[in-house]
């Protein structure tokens, strides 16, 4: 539950407090950057170059879930169904929440090869 709630606040995988990402993510277009290091910790985030390139795939399954959700709920709520207009509220939404996902794709992705330390999160590192 923990580490849930880090990759929903968007903070370091090993300390789960340091910020992950240079600025907070906002609606529409804003640029997703990772920070080099945990400031609070001083975890490396950048493991290799272009790291965060597999995040694409996280990225591509949030993108299919908001589609199921947002369809789930369409067809639930409207009686008839005119598939442009779902296309088009799709498409909407992904624009709008593009950079939450791409910041929570990247924020998994990095939660699959770094793990949290305790130790790290009580004591600073100097
Ligand atoms: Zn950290």
């Amino acid at each position: 539950m923990d580490k849930i709630i880090s990759i929903l606040r968007l903070k370091c995988p090993t300390c789960r407090k340091g910020a992950f990402l240079e600025k907070q993510p906002r609606p529409f277009w804003s640029w997703v950057k990772v920070k080099d290091q945990c400031p609070y910790c001083h975890t490396k985030f950048k493991i290799e170059p272009s790291f965060y390139y597999g995040s694409m795939y996280i990225a591509y399954a949030l993108g299919v879930g908001v589609m199921g959700i947002l369809s789930g709920i369409y067809f639930l709520v409207v009686s008839e169904i005119y598939l442009l207009r779902l296309f088009f509220l799709i498409v909407g939404a992904l624009l709008v929440l593009n950079p939450y996902l791409n910041a929570w794709a990247k924020i998994i992705w990095a939660n699959f090869f770094l793990s949290y330390d305790p130790k790290l999160a009580q004591s600073k590192k100097s």
